[in-house]
């Protein structure tokens, strides 16, 4: 057993209703400080086909469990979640260096919401009976079987449950593999969802690495969905591992979205916005790190944000009043960094940031904002995952548009304008999942959410989560 933050967590696999112990273990690393918190049990193949065995047992009886008790245990889970916010949130911060503040107030409360949403949605899906000629047409939302969910670091048990749940209400099991910079909250989870009296091998944890755990289980022939949150790189190899046994698959991956102000923005809201983009220290997804300003007010928007920006105060994420918290890993660090190292060098200019906080150390990393990079470098295309910004200015809608799509992403776009008009014109246009009109990270569950060309394939959400976590089956009964 771990203590974490003052909160005990055990470091092995959560397989069949038990914990699993493995031959290796691997050292879990707090950003705040980079001391070893953890030794976690370190799965592998062996792991996998226990998890996936276990899952695969379970599913008969959970799949022709009533509605009414899949969800009754759902709710039982989010009431556990919100029993330990505290602790959860602490042992979160303490494991991704995420604020302590956005976990408290935002992001527990989430996570107790995925599980009642999808638990309340499930009691009304599926009223598409219709009639064929006198014949009656009945949709039924068969549940898939074993899904495998494999999640990152950035947001650990928000991302994790936005799965699990669904999944779960579908009637599915499902084995869990967190990221392993992250492993903690998703073990904390599996106890709660025991004690909600979620029979054993519905839900299952297998920890490790991406290789070891992630590629055996992506590979596996009895899983029927895989659902995956991370990078494009990864994505690759396990649609390459999904391939032979065509199992359906669920994307949510990476951007570069664009944030654009016009001229005719709100400016205090615009520099609001933009500086809202270095949140969780830039690694959101959903970030808009690409700032496309309306050349006639870049001079102003840009000495507003500066200023601004320079008051966000950085350090340890579990001081309610820090805004900035570290990076997530030395690795990490170094990887953000020569993105930073190679803007200077293509002849783009910090305007703030440029480096890691020489007073702080460690892993906190310098809000960064770039200037003048030339068309086509790597830091106006590809996702940093930081808080590293770029501001480009453009001079009409039409080259704004151009600007905002010109990646291979399509995750979001965020837009600042005080016209109406112009906002569904450039909307209708842009490429993306998710457009926010002067507001940012506005999320409700009944909304599609994903990401367009290589942000992702498919979408969750509202009933698009149950359409993927299900095979849909029509039946047509004669007269
Ligand atoms: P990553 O792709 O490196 O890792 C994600 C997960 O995949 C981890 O659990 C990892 O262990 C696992 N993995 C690694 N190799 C694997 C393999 N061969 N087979 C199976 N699983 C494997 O991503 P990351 O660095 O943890 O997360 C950051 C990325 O996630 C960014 O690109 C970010 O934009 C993206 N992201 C997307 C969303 C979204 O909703 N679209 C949300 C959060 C993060």
């Amino acid at each position: 057993m771990a203590t974490v933050a003052g909160v005990a967590v055990e470091p092995g696999h959560w397989i069949g209703g038990e914990r699993a112990a493995s031959g290796a273990v691997f050292t879990d690393v707090s950003p705040i400080d980079e001391r070893p918190i953890a030794e976690i049990a370190r799965g592998g193949p062996a792991e996998v086909d226990a998890a996936v065995a276990a899952a695969r047992r379970a599913f008969p009886a959970w799949a022709r469990t009533g509605r009414d008790e899949r969800a009754r245990l759902l709710h039982a889970i989010a009431d556990g979640v919100e029993k330990r916010t505290e602790e959860l949130s602490q042992v979160e911060t303490a494991d991704n260096g995420a604020l302590i503040r956005s976990h408290r107030r935002g992001v527990m409360p989430r996570v107790a919401h995925n599980f009642r949403f999808f638990a309340d949605r499930l009691l009304g899906l599926g009223h598409d009976d219709f009639d064929t000629r006198g014949h009656a047409n009945h949709v039924g939302w068969d549940p898939a079987g074993v899904c495998a969910l494999i999640t990152p670091w950035n947001a650990p048990l928000m991302l994790a449950t936005w799965k699990i749940a669904p999944a779960l209400a579908a009637g599915n099991t499902v084995v869990l593999k967190p990221a392993e910079w992250t492993p903690l909250t998703a073990s904390l989870l599996a106890g709660i969802a025991a004690e909600a009296g979620l029979p054993d091998g519905v839900f299952n944890v297998v920890q490790g690495y991406g290789a070891e755990v992630g590629g055996p289980l992506t590979a596996h022939p009895d899983v029927r969905r895989i659902s995956f949150t991370g990078s494009v790189p990864t994505a690759r190899l396990i649609a390459a591992a999904a391939a032979p046994n065509l199992t359906p698959l669920s994307l949510e991956l990476g951007g570069k979205s664009p944030l654009l102000v016009f001229a005719d923005a709100d400016l205090d809201l615009a520099v609001d916005l933009a500086v809202e983009q270095y949140d969780n220290a830039g690694q959101v997804c959903l970030a808009g790190t690409r700032l496309l300003v309306e050349s006639s007010v870049a001079d102003e928007f840009t000495a507003r944000f500066v200023e601004k920006a320079s008051r966000l105060r950085q350090g340890d994420p579990r001081d309610e009043s820090t805004d900035v918290g570290p990076l997530i890993h030395r690795r990490h660090l170094e990887r953000v960094d020569g993105f930073v190292r190679r803007a200077e060098e293509a002849g783009a200019r910090a305007l703030i940031g440029g480096g890691p906080n020489g007073e702080l150390g460690g892993l906190y990393y310098r809000p960064t904002l770039f200037t003048g990079a030339p068309d086509g470098a790597e830091i106006l295309t590809e996702e940093v995952f930081g808080p590293v910004l770029t501001l480009q200015t453009f001079d009409t809608e039409e080259q704004a548009v151009a600007m905002a799509n010109g990646t291979r992403f399509g995750l979001a776009a965020t837009l600042a304008t005080g016209d109406p008009e112009r906002a569904r014109r450039v909307t209708e246009r842009l490429v993306a999942g998710t457009v926010w009109v002067n507001c940012f990270f506005v999320r409700d569950l009944r909304a599609p959410f994903g990401g367009s060309r290589q942000s992702g394939v498919g979408r969750g959400g509202g009933d698009w989560s149950f359409d993927f976590y299900c095979d849909l089956k029509n039946t047509v009964t004669a007269p």
